[in-house]
């Protein structure tokens, strides 16, 4: 078989792509290795319902009126209409360091500034300062490292603070440890702080279902359950993929959205990228009944908490790290249609390592899942009020879980911490594209597949 694109990889990257070149040329084969598309934001059935992987909300918040957004811009090139989504804004989210002090933000960024005017008067000019830049400041531009950390210090001269922002920020877009690169900063502060957070008013699987509805009308292949075990070619091309099938397939440009460090596996040769540590993450899902009480919730979207003394997000020397997380209410946002459930989801930094130093040991790895969960509860209790007695189900997942259903190395979701912003990894018809050019979640994983074939590969068909 012969396809003039194939891309490798169904996650939202890979989807986005594909159904951006099927647009203009029907002839794309995307190729999944899972059973179904949307990699780290996928879905799985547990006690009779869905449950999404990857979803507490959606970044980028555009109103229709703001033509140029990054959402408005996406849901154009994909030809999607906006109604298509559903769109729900969040209520208010809060980034609280426990004792200390708390932030309110929501979609409007005047309840932020007026939250850093009034608890941090002494750092508001600076504050403005810092604003300026990430509103000037082109996230783009080849630049090597700069410490987002040092820059924000040297505008607020103030240690707190400078936690506070970054803990929102790093928890949904960082792959390197206690700092940011000043451009992913940047990035990171317009997708959350500046736009804001939304969801759609269906689950994961509606919004994957309409992305796929769209590329299949446009012609586009998709094969699940199809694992390319090796990428085809030489040195400065690429020819095909061989699946595990034993199927091999020819094209003449491909996609991959896999991770940068695992496409060279597939090519059978060393990336000659810097090795760094991975992130990874445990989350656990607590499933209440429709009409639970989160009696201190009020009506919080997510809390991005820290109770230790200053704010650390590297790899853990145990499992998890309680002492900063994130808590979700996903039904928590605005006039959302009733749903069946209560939902709190808490996310930590867990080590990778220790939890493989388990893998072989089905009891003991059961065992460390359900203590995960259990540890996490007191401290959402601490926030939320109490809930566990109301708890009907509840599901843990950990980087071993991440790396089995998408492949990804360490079971990193923000993948490698070098990354490769142009999506040029040194071949002639080979790009990169996804977590690993450095656009992270759901909106930036999209961009990043519809920008690399713009770039790389429509202009050369
Ligand atoms: C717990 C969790 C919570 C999250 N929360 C949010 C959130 O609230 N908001 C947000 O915006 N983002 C969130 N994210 C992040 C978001 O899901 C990701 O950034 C985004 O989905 C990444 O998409 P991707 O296409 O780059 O990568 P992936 O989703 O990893 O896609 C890669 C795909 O390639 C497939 N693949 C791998 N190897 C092969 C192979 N050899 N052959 C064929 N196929 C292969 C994988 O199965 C996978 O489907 C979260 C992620 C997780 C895990």
């Amino acid at each position: 078989m012969h396809t003039p694109l194939l891309i490798i990889g169904g996650g939202l990257s890979g989807l986005a792509a594909a159904l951006r070149f099927a647009r203009f040329i029907p002839d794309v084969l995307l190729l999944e290795r899972h059973s179904r598309v949307g990699g780290l934001n996928s879905y799985y059935y547990r006690n009779s319902r869905l449950f999404e992987t990857g979803l507490h909300a959606i970044t980028n918040y555009a109103d229709p009126k703001e033509k140029n957004a990054p959402l408005n811009r996406l849901l154009r090139q994909l030809k999607i209409k906006r109604r298509e989504l559903d769109i729900h804004q969040q209520n208010q989210s809060e980034i609280r360091f426990l004792d200390r002090q708390s932030l309110l933000f929501s979609n409007d960024f005047s309840l932020f500034e007026n939250e850093i005017s009034d608890k941090f008067p002494g750092s508001f000019d600076g504050f403005q300062k810092l604003l300026l830049l990430i509103t000037d400041y082109d996230p783009f531009k080849p630049e090597s490292f700069i410490s987002a950390r040092q820059v924000i210090q040297h505008h607020l001269q103030d240690d707190l603070l400078t936690d506070m922002l970054l803990c929102p920020l790093m928890y949904y877009g960082s792959s390197i440890e206690n700092d940011m690169d000043l451009g992913q900063f940047v990035i990171m502060f317009r997708a959350i702080f500046l736009e804001g957070m939304f969801r759609p008013g269906g689950t994961i699987k509606d919004l994957l279902e309409i992305l796929l509805t769209h590329y299949k009308n446009y012609g586009g292949k998709l094969r699940t359950k199809a694992s390319v075990v090796k990428i085809l070619g030489d040195d400065k091309k690429v020819q095909g993929v061989l699946l595990e099938s034993g199927e091999e397939i020819s094209c003449d440009y491909m996609l991959t959205t896999i991770g940068s460090e695992e496409t060279f596996t597939l090519l059978g040769k060393p990336s000659g990228l810097k090795k760094l540590p991975r992130l990874g993450f445990v989350e656990t899902i607590f499933e209440l009944p429709p009409q639970a009480e989160l009696a201190r919730a009020r009506d919080r979207t997510i809390i991005f908490y820290n109770k230790a003394k200053t704010f650390s997000y590297q790899r853990p020397c145990e499992l998890l790290d309680i002492n900063s997380g994130v808590i979700c209410m996903p039904q928590n946002f605005q006039n959302l249609p009733p749903s069946s459930f209560t939902e709190v989801r808490t996310t930590h930094l867990a080590s990778y390592r220790l939890w493989k130093n388990l893998k072989n040991d089905p009891d003991s790895y059961n065992r460390a899942k359900e203590n995960a969960a259990l540890s996490s509860l007191p401290v959402a209790e601490k926030i939320l009020g109490n809930f566990a007695q109301n708890i009907v189900y509840r599901d843990t997942f950990t980087p071993l879980t991440i790396e089995r259903f998408t492949g990804k190395n360490n079971g990193a979701i923000y993948g490698n911490p070098v990354k490769i912003k142009d999506g040029n990894i040194g071949f002639d018809n080979l790009f990169l594209a996804g977590t690993d050019q450095g656009f992270l979640g759901i909106v930036g994983s999209m961009l990043s597949g519809v920008s690399i074939v713009n770039q790389h590969i429509l202009p050369r068909l």
